[in-house]
């Protein structure tokens, strides 16, 4: 017999495939058991929870912080033609009373409530009677008290186990940091976690490094070897944009820049310019990449390096949305190096934050280093074992680069 996860994933979302983490999550929930979800943004993670929704029947509470957010998860899956329903202060009494009506009788699959709406000694009264069968938490790092997302209205969600003692939960989050991931379990799950499932490989993307020399030559070259295909350089300095973007335009590549500095009537056409067309190459700081969704992107070239290796993973995700093969590659130089720890020597911060930042930019520089697979490492600090890749340029090329081992020998020496 056909799986019936597969003919949901099909039928009702029509995808062919799970992505990596789903299946797993998935089964995981079916059998009833707790799970963790760490995935990054834009892995999935809404399938992992509405996949099974609609495998178990019957009702699911789906528990996320924001109104908006919860619109449009609702109105997703009634496009797809799911019975989802959301009970919130920013809907009329009306509606609130038609929609629990809905819920009452048994006709809605998933519920998507705010957790303090959840809370409600009236609403878990309510609850109680109905037949539910799978909670939740979307951006699980609200319940931690050591994150920046920390929401008092999170904590009550402790209680959740004790209520629905048979009911399998599943919180979601992207925040991989070690310290939030154990808070969560702690809370939800009484410290246990039945299951954890990380998710944060992008196999498609190819890392390479290579010893910085000259950049404006080393980025022309690699620009044109992927002629037409649309990319994001990213460098330090606003004015490096703008001379990166100039050096391009001027050897007959469609380039941009894109920084802070820039007046947003600027940056907001360049970013139309590249969102909307194809081969076009954004030049740009840190500032671009927030709620960039463009799946075509096909590299993220680092003409300097980044402050830490999250800031690296996050910056190269943008890349190979679309599951091609894409490209991640970085120049890396010891004046970078330099820089780097000059900028954290500057700041106005305690002492214990520099050194904090200092650690950090040792574990990147590691990672530039390496001789051993670069995924290995990169998935490593974010907690995931991995077999070598055969996708790094370490994997690629077993002999070591002479150019690279001289350079990284000096570096060692400073
Ligand atoms: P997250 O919550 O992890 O940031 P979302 O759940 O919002 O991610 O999903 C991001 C995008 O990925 C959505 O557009 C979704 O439709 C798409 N997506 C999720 N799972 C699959 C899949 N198995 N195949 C293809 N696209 C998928
Ligand atoms: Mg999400
Ligand atoms: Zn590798």
């Amino acid at each position: 017999a056909e799986d019936p996860k597969r003919r949901v994933l099909k039928d009702v979302f029509g995808f062919d495939d799970f992505r990596p983490g789903q299946d797993a999550v998935t089964e995981a929930l079916l059998a009833g058991r707790h799970v963790l979800a760490v995935m990054p943004t834009g892995a999935g993670k809404s399938l992992c929870y509405q996949v099974p929704a609609l495998v178990l029947g019957g009702l699911t509470i789906v528990v996320s912080p924001l109104v908006a957010l919860m619109q449009d998860q609702v109105a997703a899956l009634r496009l797809a033609g799911v019975a989802a329903d959301t009970i919130n202060s920013s809907l009329d009494r009306d509606a609130n009373v038609a929609a629990w009506r809905r819920v009452a009788a048994g006709q809605t699959r998933l519920l998507y409530l705010a957790p303090e709406r959840l809370m409600t000694a009236r609403m878990l009264e309510a609850l109680a009677r109905l037949d539910i069968r799978l909670i939740a938490v979307d951006e699980a790092h609200c319940i931690s008290q050591w994150g920046p997302a920390f929401r008092r209205e999170y904590e009550e969600l402790s209680r959740l186990r004790g209520i629905f003692p048979d009911v399998p939960i599943i919180a979601l989050t992207a925040t991989a940091d070690e310290a939030t991931r154990t808070d969560i379990a702690a809370q939800l799950f009484a410290g246990r976690v039945a299951t954890l499932v990380l998710g944060f490989d992008r196999p498609n993307i190819k890392l390479g490094i290579e010893a910085k020399q000259d950049s404006k030559r080393q980025l022309l070259g690699f620009v044109q070897r992927h002629a037409g295909r649309s990319g994001i350089v990213y460098c330090l300095s606003r004015k490096k944009t703008e001379e990166m973007a100039a050096f391009l335009e001027k050897n007959g590549v469609r380039a941009l820049a894109y920084h802070a500095g820039m007046s947003k009537e600027a940056r907001e056409a360049n970013q139309n310019s590249f969102m909307t067309l194809s081969g076009v190459v954004m030049v740009a700081t840190i500032a671009f990449g927030m709620g960039i969704d463009k799946p075509d992107v096909a590299y993220v070239f680092h003409t300097d390096l980044p402050g830490s290796l999250e800031a690296y993973y996050q910056e190269i995700g943008r890349a190979g949305r679309d599951g091609r093969a894409a490209e991640a590659h970085m120049l890396f130089g010891l004046g970078d190096i330099r820089m780097r720890r000059l900028f954290i020597d500057d700041e106005d911060a305690p002492a214990e934050h520099k050194r904090r930042a200092h650690g950090r930019l040792d574990t990147l520089i590691g990672y530039c280093e390496t001789a051993q697979c670069r995924r290995q490492i990169l998935l490593g600090y974010f907690g995931e074992s991995a077999v070598p890749c055969r996708n790094c340029d370490n994997c690629l090329d077993q002999t070591p680069h002479a150019d690279g081992e001289a350079e990284a020998r000096i570096i060692f020496a400073a």
